[in-house]
């Protein structure tokens, strides 16, 4: 892969890798103010539970895109980085951008 590519993908990863920090900070800091012994009726509190569970299902899909992303900054100095791990073809640069955790080529994904 070029360098150049490899400089895309690795500003687009740093980019996400901070949205995903701040959304997850923002999530756990909501989280943290459901605050399920306040004294509020029944279906308010099953309310805050249904919000709670999204929250929490929120949080842990951000860490582990979060860790996907870091993995991908360690892996793109490898030579292989880039080619599809099921028929070995390069990845398209663009879909390694817009989703850096990609290890299989679009046609392999589908
Ligand atoms: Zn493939």
């Amino acid at each position: 892969m070029e360098e150049q590519a490899k400089n895309e993908i690795r500003r687009a990863v740093g980019k996400q890798i901070q949205d995903l920090t701040q959304g997850l900070s923002e999530f756990e800091e909501r989280a943290q103010t459901v605050n399920l012994y306040q004294p509020i009726g029944r279906l308010s509190r099953i309310d805050s539970l249904t919000n709670q569970g999204i929250l929490l299902s929120g949080i842990s899909k951000s860490k582990a895109r979060l860790t996907a992303l870091q993995r991908t900054l360690q892996d793109i100095d490898d030579p292989e980085f880039g080619h599809c791990l099921e028929c070995g073809q390069d990845i398209n640069p663009k879909r390694l951008i817009a989703l850096p955790e990609s290890r299989l080529c679009i046609s392999c994904a589908q």
